[in-house]
């Protein structure tokens, strides 16, 4: 633990509630400061207030720049990081030409780890602080970034992945393993200091029903446990999982006859969905991952973000890596923006950067202690410059000019025209990691 107590100066923002909600979403203080002591935030205002308040606390001086609570990516394979932006079909051949391949080296530790740590590194580098991930089949895969996020003290959700048919046999487990499996993984990991299990099918279509069974058992035997899976991204995957499962009216049945349905229940993507799926969703308090990097690079589809907002349901953005096309959340919410955009839904900054800070620690559950700025949250945060670039730099003197360098502009231009440049420093529990 950080023992440390220090002041940090810059300009102060975070959400205290949906902008969807309310039109006082946000704290924002353009001079203002954090104050951070054991690993924890301790305060935040005005920098001329706390600085007063304590005035022998050392300072680190980020004037100009942006302080805000660290990314959180709800949906991201760390499997995948070396086979990003590999042309390809759509989604079930990419599955076929492209991960199947590249997970199969996941059974050698040594090169889980040496991933693990190229995705730990690769996070903190574009600002993000948490993720929930997905590893292979292996149950080493789970250890290896188990281990090397614990290195930096980093909540990582992550999970084995359990697939029991239609995929290469080096990939494929049983129901009676993979829940023997996952129930070690979980009594090893879940829990141990910021460490969180995620039961983690990868879809209908490569879970048999029993499969499907296996993970509401575990789920309703460890309820503080999450699960992860992919619903509706691509047509013929809907079309795959109806004839593999007769008698179901639509893709999400099959996930809520087996259990898997909940509160803690994060589905990728949810691009095809009927009104009547959208409303089981938001009644089950079940939470969308929407990856817009991704839905472009594979050609699955326009998520509609506002007809989903109409059903309250709650909504993360993500990478998807390596569907995904990047690790940057700035260049994830830009490419959102664009989705939105040929949706008719010009979708704010703000209701964007909610969906990936204070929004996800909410569908997480998290949010007392990750997302915001709120005292006694874990010091997980970043400072951004908002002009890392000749081109951010030119709109900013633009704007200052015009005056309207207020912060829903830098926001949205961090949005359209940041990555991890603008990244200067990211700190996990009040440490300064990169
Ligand atoms: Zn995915």
């Amino acid at each position: 633990m950080n023992r440390e107590v220090r002041l940090f100066r810059g300009e102060v923002f975070y959400f205290i509630s949906s902008p969807l909600e309310s039109k006082d979403s946000y704290c924002y203080y353009p001079d203002g400061a954090l104050l951070v002591s054991d690993g924890k935030v301790a305060d935040s205002g005005p920098y001329e207030t706390l600085h007063a308040r304590y005035p022998s606390v050392p300072e680190t001086d980020y004037s100009g720049k942006l302080i805000m609570p660290g990314f959180i990516d709800s949906h991201i394979h760390y499997s995948q990081s070396e086979i990003i932006g590999m042309h390809g079909c759509q989604l079930l051949d990419w599955l076929n030409d492209y991960t199947y391949p590249a997970e199969q080296a996941f059974s050698s530790r040594e090169h889980a780890e040496k991933t693990a740590r190229f995705f730990i590194h690769e996070l903190l580098k574009n600002g993000t602080t948490t993720c929930m991930a997905y590893a292979t089949v292996h149950p080493e895969s789970v250890d290896a970034l188990f281990t090397i996020a614990s290195e930096y003290d980093m909540c990582m959700l992550t999970g084995k992945v359990l697939m029991n048919r239609n995929a290469p046999k080096g990939l494929l487990d049983s129901t009676e393993k993979g829940e023997a499996d996952t129930r070690r993984l979980i009594e090893k990991w879940h829990g141990k200091g910021r460490n969180r299990y995620v039961i983690t099918p990868r879809f209908a279509i490569t879970c048999t029903l029993d499969q499907l069974e296996s993970v509401g058992r575990l789920h309703a035997e460890y309820p503080d446990t999450y699960i992860q899976t992919h619903l509706s991204e691509n047509r013929d995957e809907i079309d795959s999982v109806l004839s593999l499962y007769p008698g179901h009216s639509d893709y999400l049945e099959v996930y809520e006859r087996t259990g898997l349905m909940t509160d803690r229940t994060v589905f990728g993507h949810c691009i095809h969905l009927s009104k009547e799926e959208c409303e089981r969703l938001a009644s089950a308090g079940a939470t969308i991952a929407h990856c817009p990097t991704s839905n472009l690079f594979l050609g699955s589809g326009l998520f509609n973000m506002s007809l989903v907002n109409t059903f309250a349901i709650k909504t993360t953005l993500a990478t998807d890596v390596a569907g995904g096309t990047s690790f940057s959340m700035f260049r994830t919410m830009g490419e959102a923006y664009k989705v939105q955009q040929l949706n008719g839904y010009p979708v704010s900054a703000l209701e964007l950067l909610y969906k990936c800070t204070l929004g996800s620690a909410k569908a997480l559950h998290l949010e007392d202690k990750i997302g915001s700025f709120t005292p006694g949250s874990d010091a997980d945060f970043i400072v951004v410059d908002y002009a890392s670039t000749d081109s951010q730099q030119l709109r900013k003197e633009y704007l200052q000019r015009t005056n309207n360098w207020n912060i829903e502009n830098k926001l949205f231009g961090l949005q359209i025209l940041g990555d991890d440049r603008a990244i200067t420093a990211t700190y996990l529990i009040g440490k300064q990691v990169l």
